[in-house]
């Protein structure tokens, strides 16, 4: 078993590990992303090849956190601290590869309204002609990515940017069994939209796409 794996489990539940497990870098993943693969027996830690670089106090404190939520315990430890910490400097780490002037311009509209200016720029790109996923905000990527569909309507995508931007900087409450990604202070500031009735807009926006699309395929 790699060290790593013995230390943090060591450390977080006072008991030596009783399985068998390996850790892996994957290059199939992007950005600072994780996973762990577990069965009673056995588990697989997966990290993203930009984790070889780390720190192993603060790959520890991953590890940890992959552990509480495949144990569903909530333990804290300095190591998650830390790796918390880290998570919250993955926008400053990660390199501004992506972007478009459509959705510039539209991130610098929100940004400079809603933002007094102060959110950092991260990657922006086009999603697929989504109807069901109209945005999201990758973390381990600081990357926003639109539907296609709203490319047609100012309106509805700085409404859909301006979302995803609360993700950027809300980012997630985890309580170690939960993540949560729309705390309710996420949702008051969401409110502030100054254009009204914008849930119903956008409703009325894709059922109309949606009649079209369907006409074309037909
Ligand atoms: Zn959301």
């Amino acid at each position: 078993m790699h060290y790593l794996i013995k230390k943090s489990y060591t450390e977080l539940f006072n008991e030596e590990p009783d399985f068998d497990a390996k850790l892996m870098y994957s290059k199939a993943f992007k950005g600072y992303n994780a996973k762990v693969v577990y069965s009673r027996d056995y588990k697989e830690f997966r990290l993203s090849h930009s984790w070889k670089e780390v720190s192993d106090e603060i790959k520890i404190g991953l590890l940890q956190s992959l552990m509480n939520k495949i144990q569903s315990t909530d333990i804290s430890t300095v190591n998650i601290d830390l790796y918390n910490i880290f998570l919250k400097k993955i926008p400053a780490l990660t390199p501004k590869t992506k972007t478009d002037n459509i959705l510039e311009d539209s991130f610098e509209r929100i940004n400079s309204q809603y933002f007094n200016g102060l959110l950092l720029k991260p990657n922006l790109e086009w999603g697929g002609k989504n109807f069901r996923t109209l945005g999201t905000y990758d973390y381990n990527t600081d990357t926003i990515r639109i539907s296609r569909i709203l490319k047609k309507d100012q309106m509805l995508m700085d409404y859909v940017m301006y979302h995803e931007m609360l993700h950027k900087k809300f980012r997630y409450k985890n309580t170690g069994k939960r993540t949560i990604h729309h705390s309710r202070e996420f949702r008051e500031q969401e409110k502030k939209f100054l254009e009204p009735d914008m849930e119903k807009k956008l409703t009325n926006f894709l059922r109309k796409e949606k009649i079209r699309e369907s006409f074309w395929f037909n």
